[in-house]
């Protein structure tokens, strides 16, 4: 009998990929063959709120991951299933018309998503169908809900989390093996009854997932190329160079100093292990990446892959995460502003702070934004503005190319850290570069004025610029902000 895995849009590679490369030992053992099938649900990227950038993306790596496969006999099939309901029904179909006996996938970790895994656990595995269905951790070196406190209960903090996790790595290394791409299926699969699966139309986007014109279209495809071998290749560059100096640079995002790696671990394009690897032989062959300080630059970036991987942790922990809900619930309270001027504003990138701006221009330009600015116009919006943060969550999934749910949801996660983005220009932006690169309107303004014109340049110079003047006071809204956060939550 034949083996399927299932592919979904979090590990879309054939290198180091889990429960692919189970499924080929399976198939192997049983002398079955080996199918692929990714299922593509149109109201599933409705429902997400997906961007045209990610969903592009996506599909252009699945069309040379099919070619890949192919190379080895192995169909990789595209279905659709126009309802998120269906998908179960779907995988059953193909299940039952090729005779499959087990079917492998890797686990993803959003509450839906586990729904809808164990609703097909069951059916599979009924009297009526007989199908294992085989889950396979995947997605991080270090396994969601293992890391403990030493009472036993799951570390709910970075810091400790972080430690636990460098002394796991480090006490074993083999966290980090890969495993290979999977066997070639005989020859016979493409003369014989499966020959039908190759070559099958890859699916439609509807409108909605679709870039506005092909000229956008290629400016996004040139900075993000799909494929597992373009992401190696961006890896490989990375850490050749730029890693030396990621502990000093990284909040400086006129440096363009990060790995813009999101988009590539995000879609499971690439996977954190083959990462871990080659930052592991950088590291001079070291599983110990607890360096601290500016020369710890590998340490320091693996920190970074940490908050990824405490993140899916965290998810699996508290799974409201998932459910529209803040991980403090309490943040559920707050009663929070309808304030649509302010709203368009923020998204179009003319709240007249330039740090916001620059950030929300970059967004809309290259679907990606630095994380300090990230971290800068979520405060803003949840805070300066006190606007829902559900509201910014989810105009990042329609906007960038490397949403992900966990970092997402948990980026934003609402707290009490409000950002002054004058101060934030001033520290991580002196010259500022980054804001002249993105508002092109403060792009003759010299020296520190450009952080701050309305209040720093005289009302004659300002009105020259054809810039907006700040949205709102920053002192004020700080204030209103504490205020409205400690009330609400008092009477929670
Ligand atoms: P690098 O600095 O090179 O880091 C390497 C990798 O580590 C990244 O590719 C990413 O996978 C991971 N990483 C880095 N920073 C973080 C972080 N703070 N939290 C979790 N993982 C991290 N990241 C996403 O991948 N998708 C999102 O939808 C997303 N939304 C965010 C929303 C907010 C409000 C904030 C503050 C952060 C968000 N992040 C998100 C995290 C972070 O900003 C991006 O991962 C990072 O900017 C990507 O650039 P890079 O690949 O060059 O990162």
């Amino acid at each position: 009998r034949n083996v399927l895995h299932w592919f979904r849009s979090k590990d879309l590679r054939a290198d180091d990929n889990r429960a692919l490369h189970a499924a080929s030992q399976k198939a192997r053992e049983g002398a079955g063959a080996l199918l692929a099938c990714f299922l593509f649900s149109p109201e599933d990227l409705e429902w997400h709120g997906t961007s045209p950038a990610r969903v592009d993306f996506m599909l252009e790596s699945l069309r040379l991951l099919q070619e890949q496969l192919e190379g080895l006999n192995i169909p990789l099939v595209q279905l659709t299933a126009e309802k998120r309901a269906d998908k179960g029904e779907t995988i059953l179909g193909l299940v039952r018309e090729h005779d499959v006996s087990h079917v492998f996938a890797n686990i993803e970790y959003e509450v839906d998503e586990l729904r809808r895994d164990l609703d097909l656990f069951e059916r599979l595995g009924g009297e009526e169908n007989g199908v294992q269905f085989v889950l396979h951790h995947d997605q991080t070196i270090v396994e969601p809900r293992t890391l403990t406190t030493g009472a036993g209960g799951p570390l709910k903090v970075f810091t400790p989390y972080h430690k636990a996790w460098l002394a796991e790595v480090s006490g074993d290394p083999s966290l980090l093996d890969t495993v290979p791409t999977p066997d070639a299926n005989d020859k016979s699969v493409k003369s014989g009854d499966l020959k039908k699966l190759f070559g099958q139309p890859v699916p439609k986007v509807p409108e909605s997932k679709q870039f506005p014109s092909t000229k956008d279209r290629d400016r996004i495809r040139k900075l993000w190329p799909a494929g597992h071998a373009a992401g190696m290749q961006r890896l490989r560059e990375f850490l050749g160079d730029k890693v030396q100096t990621y502990a000093q640079n990284r909040s400086t995002p006129a440096a363009d100093n990060s790995s813009r790696l999101s988009a590539y671990f995000s879609a499971g394009v690439i996977s954190v292990r083959e990462a871990l690897g080659a930052a592991r032989k950088t590291n001079g062959g070291s599983a110990d990446f607890s360096q601290s300080g500016a020369e710890a630059g590998v340490a320091s970036w693996v920190r970074e892959l940490v908050f990824r991987e405490f993140y899916r942790h965290m998810m699996a922990v508290t799974p409201h995460g998932s459910m529209n809900l803040p991980q403090n619930l309490k943040f559920d309270f707050v009663q929070w502003e309808a304030d649509d001027e302010g709203w368009r504003k923020w998204c179009a990138g003319t709240t007249g702070v330039p740090f916001v701006d620059a950030g929300m221009r970059q967004l809309a330009a290259e679907a990606y934004m630095h994380n300090r600015l990230r971290m800068n116009v979520s405060s803003y919006l949840s805070r300066s503005l006190l606007l829902d943060y559900r509201r910014g969550e989810r105009w990042f999934a329609e906007t960038l190319v490397d949403w992900d749910l966990c970092n997402n949801t948990q980026g934003w996660e609402p707290s009490y850290t409000v950002f002054n983005p004058v101060a934030q220009a001033e520290k991580c932006d002196p010259r500022g570069e980054y804001i002249r690169k993105w508002v092109p309107e403060l792009r003759d303004v010299e020296g520190k004025a450009v952080f701050d014109p309305y209040h720093r340049l005289s009302r004659e110079e300002f009105d020259k610029l054809d810039y907006p003047p700040p949205h709102v006071d920053f002192k004020e809204s700080k204030e209103r902000c504490i205020q409205r956060y400690k009330q609400d939550m008092a009477d929670a």
